[in-house]
């Protein structure tokens, strides 16, 4: 069984480690690989080669660490196929849907490479007479990415690109489950001409991530993962005085409006939920709907459209599969638990996924797409992230009622409304307390030149990933305030507080 080390210095490097994670195939249930669970010693010597590297990294100007970003760019997309192969198989997510994983992840790449523009900072001209001020942005030092299975290479890329563009050298540790891709990713960043030591990757679980946020070598952590693991997350890496970025879990709502055309909210929502199974922080798991006819209509059509679903492994079939597996038995084993769950609390299971296996692929993880109706606040398939291919629909009779319904939701992550209203959706955008908001969009995830996160518990931390609050989060700012008086000028002691004249 091949053994998957770290990439550490430049180079991928077998683990002193005994623990092991198994690694599959979720579309065969086939074990394909183990990953090391790196010890304690092993990370730690990880940030003492990130923090050499950081020396002489952070001296080369912004323009041509942008160079290295831009090599890197072409080397991905030479790269597409290959990469969307390698998520596939270990992920279980379709082809297509890979590649536009990958292409997002290009796209705050992109982002990166306008760094020096990034980096002016702000100017202003004499702010008292003949002084000046002007803000510097420094990188901070180490940084570390922890990131979660379901995007093993764009989550990364949220975070990695911004802070090696900034001046920082960073330390990946992505999720044991997908660990495959991001190694082919680092081999990459070496061939764009990136330094030795300024990106590695410690594969590991809570010991190695324990090291990330106690050790004071690193200054920033960025995570993203389910909340509680989030909270833990922030709540340590703040007690070490670090700076940490933490994004959470979900549970997504579609408002429908009377008005909205069921076609359109039909086809948006069909990818919403069913898309990657389900397993995006972004899904729509509950289509609130305004009224039983609204509801009625939108359900006819979801069971016509499911009906017509391709569901089975992510590559190899002459049509692709609309939806592939899930991540793992555990993981399809809760998602099958909470669909009883929903049937023993009353919901109404109008299409049931629990009883699904594909031909030829009968040891995968799979779990067919699932529609409950007649959902309620208070079930636990209402209140908790179920993370599968399982769309609640959520009747209600008014817009305010909708909009009471959202907002007492704990998470909030994203949201969208479906309407033909342009005031109904104005005040949505306004009254709706999540961060990312979808007007007739499903799944309102923001460009890299745009900020991407949420409130309430789905975020802990007060900047977003990527666009400026990307930047401000691996850089910190110097204000400088200076003057440069002619010769020698008398000036008498001020003893109170200075102002400008
Ligand atoms: P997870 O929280 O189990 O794992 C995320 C990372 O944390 C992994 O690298 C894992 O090794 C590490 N980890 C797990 N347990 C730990 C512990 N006790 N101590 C320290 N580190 C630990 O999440 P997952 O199952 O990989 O991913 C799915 C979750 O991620 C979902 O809740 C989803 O909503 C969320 N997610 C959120 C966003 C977002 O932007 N808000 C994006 C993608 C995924």
């Amino acid at each position: 069984m091949n053994l998957l080390g770290n990439f550490i210095n430049g180079e991928q490097l077998a683990s002193e480690s005994e623990r092991q994670g198994a690694v599959y195939n979720p579309a065969t249930g086939e074990h394909t690989l183990n990953v090391s669970l790196s010890t304690a010693a092993e990370t730690k010597a990880a940030i003492s080669v990130a923090q050499i590297a950081f020396e002489s990294w952070s001296k080369v100007t912004p323009l041509n660490r942008a160079r290295v970003m831009f090599k890197f760019k072409a080397l991905v997309e030479t790269h597409i196929d290959e990469l969307a192969e390698m998520i596939t198989l270990e992920h279980g997510k379709v082809l297509s849907d890979a590649k536009g994983e990958l292409t997002r992840g290009i796209e705050v790449v992109e982002f990166a490479c306008g760094i020096p523009h990034l980096l002016k900072g702000e100017h202003s001209l004499n702010v008292g007479r003949g002084v000046d001020s002007f803000s510097l942005m420094q990188p901070l030092g180490v940084c570390a990415g922890i990131s979660p299975f379901n995007f093993p290479v764009m989550v990364p890329m949220w975070m990695f690109p911004i802070a090696i563009a900034a001046g920082n050298t960073f330390i990946m540790k992505p999720s044991e489950k997908d660990p495959t891709v991001i190694m082919r990713i680092a081999e990459l960043l070496t061939e764009a001409g990136l330094p030795d030591g300024v990106f590695n990757i410690v594969n590991g679980d809570k010991e190695s991530v324990d090291v990330l946020l106690e050790d004071k070598r690193v200054q920033a952590v960025s995570f993203v993962g389910s909340t509680p693991i989030a909270e833990y997350i922030y709540s340590t890496g703040s007690k070490y005085g670090k700076r940490v970025q933490a994004l959470g879990g979900a549970k997504n709502h579609m408002l429908v409006m009377p008005d909205a055309k069921v076609k359109q909210v039909t086809s948006a929502l069909m990818g919403a939920a069913y898309g990657s199974a389900g397993e995006r922080c972004m899904a729509i798991s509950v289509a609130v709907c305004v009224g039983d006819e609204t509801a009625d209509n939108l359900i006819n059509q979801i069971k016509s459209e499911v009906a017509k679903m391709r569901v089975g492994p992510g590559s190899g079939l002459t049509e692709e599969a609309h939806m592939g597996p899930l991540i793992s038995k555990v993981h399809a084993e809760k998602v099958r638990g909470y669909i009883d769950t929903g049937v023993e609390e009353g919901a109404d299971l109008l299409i049931d996924g629990r009883d699904f296996s594909v031909k030829d692929h009968e040891n995968g993880y799979f779990v067919g797409p699932t529609l409950f109706d007649n959902v309620k606040p208070g079930m636990r398939i209402y209140n908790e992230e179920i993370f599968g291919p399982v769309l609640s629909v959520v009747r209600v009779n008014s817009y305010q009622e909708a909009i009471d319904l959202i907002n007492s939701h704990e998470f909030g992550n994203g949201t969208s409304i479906f309407t033909q209203d342009g005031d109904s959706a104005r005040q949505f955008c306004e009254q709706i307390q999540v961060g990312m908001v979808g007007v007739n969009i499903p799944i309102p995830v923001p460009m890299a030149f745009h900020s991407f996160g949420g409130w309430k518990r789905s975020v802990f931390g007060p900047l977003n990933v990527h666009g400026n609050d990307g930047v401000r989060f691996y850089t910190k700012m110097k204000t400088v305030t200076a003057r440069w008086p002619k010769g020698e000028q008398t000036t008498s002691n001020t003893f109170s507080m200075p102002t400008m004249k």
